[in-house]
């Protein structure tokens, strides 16, 4: 059994313990006693006063103010206040200020209660902490809400689930709540249903990774509105790295999104523009272009940012003209006209420009935004139009007056003719009706050539094979022009057929050829170059003269002098020439225009001064053609010895054609006016297999004679022959009961081809 301690001993034990707690408090202890008798002194202190004071104990139990002189100035007053003031009501209290211990600043709260004792001393038993790091916490708490609560962007601390704890005014006006609503809530309450999955997977990476970068964000406002958030969150940790709460921040960005979205938009819109586009700074340095005017000028967008709008002129306007343009635009004014401007390659081009001048939110002019529209292309087509109206006008002019003309002309010859014959006629005189008769076969020619302009003659297409005409027109064209002149043909192989008149296609070559000749008096290179080509869509932008498909195309180029773009405008006129007076007609050109209208073609002329000359003439392609479809320049059809009837007053013209008839195995009778050539036919109808009727003849008219025959045999077979020829006297003469018509003059083969096809009707 354990001996029992006495009182003493147990006492003893018992302070020893209390000792030891108080001495190994982490917080300071002390008791400090007011005397009754007057004076203070502090009875104990432990050693984590000692520690947290800097001071020795001695010190501190033999002189108090040493711990006095610790405590901070400006806090003293408040500390010596409160101990007094709690003197008599003996309250306990809580004291939280600040020492200075070895020059540093520390913050301490001292929990402390006095107590009277028998003897009058009043103790005062305390116990303090050193709080700086909670009041350091506190300070910092406090800077973070001045800046927070100040900042325009959404600050909020979660903790670690999500709910909210703090947020600043930003971020509650931007949800549509006032901030003492929104604490408490959880951050998922903020987004709208769609987004919740993604909030999630953020809160995810922010578990694992600790913050996530900045991220576009849909909030949900307290109406249900969603908006559109820049955001960051981070997880806050204490030092041992223990994760305490999120901070979260967020920027409204719904209208700068929508402002990008538009800005996003306009700039799709400019670089997708065919209009040029360009901007300058305000001296005129060039900062953008698009890719349209990268197109139009020629220059990538980097060869063109930096330099001076200068780089796109041409020598075409004079200085007055660009001065006027800068002063009206740096007079803020817009300004709009159209250039003639130079490419990268030097080729000019014209376009219709607006440039407007830019200020910033101050009002200073900061640029100029040029939009330009490249109108090349139109003025071209604008002019192909006008040249096509243009001779649409005097190809009806041209028409009606040849017609007309060549009526009068007509019967002034057959009176001419009829005089000539008259043997009662002095001599002198018929001199004078031979030279008459000159200049009406002159004029005659004239008025032809404006007929085939105006395409008043009628013509027969067949297929052929271009490549053959050429080549045998060859020797034909080197005949007419000079030996100091090379002809050299390009004929493309397996060339398709076109549909076309052989001699008509001849006189092209040679009123082409003999032009190129006098453009090149000192002699020179004459290509005529064939081509298969298909226009597409493409090309006939260009020229909407043409529509797409297969052509065959002939060119007829010279080395010649050229032309100027004004002389060139003109030269399908008919009676323009540039040539002396006797040298040129003016007619070779618009006989060639003729021709090539009435084959449904389109020519061009490319010409420019001392380089040359090209005509292309392009002919719609036919399908296949059979190899014996082609039309040949073969012997023309003869006969078979059938009787032909000749109708003709004039004598000349009736022998030679009698004697190629009968060249061609005909028998042919002949008679010189209507009413002896109804006697003929009544004489010889059996063996007549044919008639060839002159329209125009003294006397009774080829017309008259036709219906007389018809009536005389309504099977009669008449051919009309007449060099007033047109498509209603034509209609007239089939319905009356003519079997055919040739126009005069006429060749042999086309004359043997339709006598040959009319008797082989039947
Ligand atoms: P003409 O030859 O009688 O003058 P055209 O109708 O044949 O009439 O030609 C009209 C004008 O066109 C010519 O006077 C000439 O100025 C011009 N011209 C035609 N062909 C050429 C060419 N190959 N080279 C230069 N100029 C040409
Ligand atoms: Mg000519």
């Amino acid at each position: 059994m354990m001996p029992l301690k006495t009182t003493e001993e147990a006492l003893r034990d018992n302070l020893s313990m209390y000792e030891d707690l108080v001495s190994n408090m982490p917080g300071g202890v002390y008791r400090f006693r007011m005397k009754a008798s007057g004076g203070w002194n502090f009875d104990f202190v432990n050693r984590a006063f000692c520690e947290l004071t800097g001071l020795y104990r001695e010190d501190v139990l033999n002189d108090c103010e040493t711990v006095f002189r610790l405590i901070h100035p400006d806090d003293l007053n408040t500390f010596i206040s409160l101990n007094e003031s709690v003197e008599k009501t003996l309250a306990p209290f809580v004291w939280e200020g600040r020492i200075i211990v070895e020059e540093e600043t520390r913050w301490i709260s001292v929990e402390s209660r006095p107590t009277s004792m028998d003897n009058g001393d009043i103790v005062w038993s305390g116990y303090f902490t050193d709080i700086t790091d909670r009041k350091r916490t506190e300070e910092e708490l406090r800077n973070f809400k001045t800046i927070t609560d100040r900042a325009n962007y959404g600050c909020a601390l979660t903790d670690l689930q999500g709910f909210l704890t703090y947020v600043n005014e930003a971020f509650a006006n931007m949800h549509g709540f006032s901030a003492p609503e929104l604490i408490g809530k959880n951050l998922s309450a903020l987004h709208t249903d769609e987004q919740i999955m993604y909030v999630n997977r953020l809160l995810e990476e922010l578990n694992r990774d600790g913050a996530f970068e900045m991220q576009e964000v849909w909030h949900a406002k307290k109406d249900g509105n969603a908006f559109l958030t820049l955001m960051t969150a981070t997880v806050i940790k204490d030092d041992d790295g223990t994760p305490l709460f999120l901070s979260t921040t967020a920027i409204d960005i719904t209208e700068h999104k929508m402002e990008e979205e538009s800005r996003k938009l306009l700039s799709a819109a400019i670089e997708h523009t065919a209009e040029g586009i360009v901007i300058t700074d305000a001296a005129g340095i060039i900062q953008y272009v698009n890719p349209a005017e990268e197109t139009i000028s020629g220059y990538s967008s980097d060869e063109l940012i930096g330099q001076g709008a200068e780089i796109f002129k041409s020598e075409k306007h004079d200085e007055d003209f660009y001065a006027n343009m800068w002063a009206t635009i740096k007079a803020g004014k817009i300004w709009s006209g159209r250039f003639i401007n130079r490419k990268k390659d030097g080729t000019e081009y014209d376009e219709d420009c607006t440039i407007s001048p830019v200020y910033d939110k101050s009002g200073k002019l900061t640029n100029f935004i040029a939009v330009k529209h490249d109108v090349t292309q139109k003025l071209a087509l604008q002019e192909q139009l006008f040249q096509a109206q243009k001779m649409e006008a005097i190809g009806t002019l041209a028409g009606g007056f040849a017609h007309d003309f060549n009526n009068k002309l007509q019967i002034i010859d057959g009176y001419v003719d009829l005089m000539l014959f008259d043997k009662d006629l002095p001599e002198t005189l018929k001199q004078d009706m031979r030279i008459i008769k000159q200049a009406v076969d002159s004029s005659a020619e004239l008025i032809r050539g404006m007929m085939v302009f105006s395409r008043k003659t009628p013509i027969d297409l067949l297929p052929i094979d271009l490549n053959k005409l050429v080549a045998q027109t060859r020797s034909m064209l080197a005949r007419s022009i000079s030996k100091m002149i090379e002809i050299d043909l390009l004929l493309a192989d397996d060339l398709w057929a076109i549909k076309a008149a052989p001699n008509q296609i001849d006189q092209i070559l040679m009123n082409l050829a003999v032009n190129a000749r006098d453009a090149m008096p000192g002699g020179g290179m004459l290509t005529i170059k064939t081509e298969n080509i298909t226009l597409d869509d493409e090309y006939c932008i260009f020229d909407p003269l043409v529509k797409p498909g297969r052509y065959v195309l002939i060119e007829v180029s010279d080395t010649g002098t050229g032309m100027n773009k004004e002389t060139a405008s003109h030269i399908f006129e008919p009676f323009f020439t540039t040539k002396e007076e006797g040298k040129g007609t003016g007619l070779g050109l618009a006989v060639v225009y003729g021709i090539v209208e009435q084959h449904g073609a389109r020519i061009v002329c490319d010409s420019a001064p001392s380089v040359g000359t090209t005509f292309r003439i392009y002919f719609p392609a036919i399908e296949e053609v059979h190899e014996e479809e082609y039309f040949e320049n073969k012997e023309p059809p003869r006969g078979q010895g059938e009787t032909l009837l000749l109708v003709d007053d004039e004598p000349h013209l009736r022998d030679i054609v009698a004697r190629q008839l009968v060249g061609a195995n005909y028998r042919v009778i002949k008679a010189s006016n209507g009413n002896e050539a109804l006697n003929l036919y009544e004489e010889h109808r059996e063996q007549i297999s044919l008639v060839i009727l002159d329209l125009l003849m003294p006397g009774m008219s080829g017309k008259q004679c036709l219906e007389d025959l018809l009536v005389m045999d309504p099977n009669v077979r008449v051919l009309i022959a007449s060099g007033a020829m047109n498509s209603a006297i034509e209609s007239d003469l089939k319905e009356i009961g003519a079997r055919g018509l040739i126009a005069k003059p006429f060749e042999t083969s086309q004359l043997l081809e339709k006598i040959r096809k009319i008797i082989d009707e039947d």
